[in-house]
């Protein structure tokens, strides 16, 4: 098939942006942000608009038991070629995290389907519920609900004082698939999943400064994230003499603990370790003020008796995250020790990453990239994806779902924020990549 047919346009792409752009804004204009959270009404209708843009091109829609959403070409097909990404947003988020990649992928298909030429494999896009943790704190529940693997008890979960599971239950999904690991994607459907590809802006600044269209996924990093309170004794800052025979000073081993994460941090860095670490919060900060009233007994005037702050390091070697969470806990404990401290630490998440994704879809991206006359790099993706979840999964066969991801550039790098932005013509770029490369997968 000539690949000229399946170029996909900046005015492809806008055409469904004007309708997606209205649902979940904050406000009249991009500047006021996005909320689809997960499960709400304003993902379910961005979902549905996706639905109907498909049904009136004549491909076939269907909703798993926790409505992520399959597009698929009609016909029977013993394997099948996929795309996949997700419309839920942060609150105050962009239109593009996630929502480029469904708009492309669903371009895709249509512009596969159109085309009217034979093919060997189905076509399928999979638009993923509750992407992003910043909702119910429950990362990737859509992906990992569809194959059993979330955690239960993120049901509990609450986004403005409604729970995860009757977020679920309120748009007619059923929280109990989660509840008791029952997989909406069945064995067969599973091992029928020849290839997966997601494409996603790039949440960094790499292509950009380069000025590069295409960044070709080479492993996605996934997040250890734990939470460590350190409780030290009150004193009086004046009438307790320094030192560890008189202070159990909170603050103070925090400060010395991160001096010594960081140190860590570095030092496998520098032995070559896929690595990234950064400590987000420190005591005092909006969503912790409840939880940890006890900051606030700390005072100009006192010797400080507590303190947190949160841990998050990403890897895409999972084997080699888990150790370092140890040597992280290790440090952590004795260096708290020092101070007379108790460290309590608690683990947020930990999602291992994917150190390499499908060599050959890697290949096939980077050709249609060349055959478009687009510029591109083989490059990490710093932050987590479904696709990565999906490439965890192992068929019957023994063998991981192969998944690929093309990453397009977006202004400054910037994401989950108001400020995210990529141009029409950038994203079309993409999906053609996408484009062409589901039709040679399916050929
Ligand atoms: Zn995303």
């Amino acid at each position: 098939m000539s690949i000229s047919r399946l170029t996909i346009t900046p005015q492809d792409i806008e055409q469904h942006y004007a309708v997606i752009s209205k649902i979940g804004n904050l406000g009249p204009s991009p500047e006021d942000g996005y909320l689809r959270a997960a499960w709400s009404n304003e993902e379910t209708a961005a979902m549905k608009y996706i639905e109907q843009a498909a049904l009136q091109a004549g491909l076939t829609s269907r909703w798993d038991a926790l409505l992520n959403l399959c597009v698929e070409t009609p016909g029977d097909y013993t394997e099948w070629v996929e795309c996949g990404s997700h419309l839920d947003t942060v609150p105050q988020g962009g239109n593009f995290d996630g929502a480029a990649g469904v708009v492309s992928g669903l371009e895709s298909l249509i512009k596969i389907f159109s085309s009217d030429s034979s093919r060997k494999r189905g076509l399928r896009l999979r638009v993923w519920r509750c992407e992003e943790s910043a909702t119910f704190n429950s990362v990737y529940a859509g992906s990992l609900g569809a194959f059993g693997q979330a955690r239960p008890d993120c049901l509990n979960n609450h986004f403005r004082g409604i729970s995860l599971a009757e977020a679920i239950r309120s748009q007619g999904a059923d929280p109990d698939y989660i509840l008791y690991g029952k997989r909406t994607i069945s064995t067969a459907e599973l091992d029928s999943i020849a290839a997966h590809i997601e494409l996603h802006i790039e949440q960094g600044n790499l292509l950009e400064k380069e000025h590069l269209d295409i960044g070709v996924v080479t492993g996605i990093r996934g997040p250890y994230r734990s939470r460590i309170i350190l409780r030290g004794e009150f004193d009086h800052s004046g009438a307790t003499p320094m030192g560890t025979d008189y202070r159990r000073d909170a603050n103070l081993a925090l400060g010395y603990i991160l001096v010594e994460l960081d140190k860590l941090a570095a030092q496998h860095i520098s032995q070559g370790a896929d690595l990234v670490q950064t400590i987000g919060v420190i005591n005092s900060q909006k969503d912790w003020n409840e939880k940890h009233s006890e900051v606030y007994q700390n005072a100009v005037t006192k010797v400080s008796g507590y303190a947190c702050f949160t841990l998050d390091a990403r890897s895409d070697d999972g084997v080699f995250l888990a150790a370092y969470r140890e040597e992280a806990d290790e440090a952590i404990q004795q260096t708290a020790a020092k101070f007379g401290v108790e460290a309590e630490q608690s683990l947020i998440g930990f999602e291992p990453g994917i150190k390499v994704l499908d060599s050959h879809l890697a290949g096939v991206i980077e050709h249609a990239a060349q055959e478009l006359g687009l510029s591109c790099k083989r490059m990490p993706s710093g932050a987590g994806h479904d696709a990565a979840i999906v490439g965890k999964q192992k068929k019957s066969n023994g063998l991981n779902v192969p998944v690929g991801m093309i990453f397009i550039p977006c202004r400054r790098g910037k994401s989950h924020s108001p400020d995210e932005f990529t141009s029409f013509e950038a994203i079309a770029k993409g999906a053609s990549v996408l484009a062409a490369s589901l039709a040679r997968l399916a050929a």
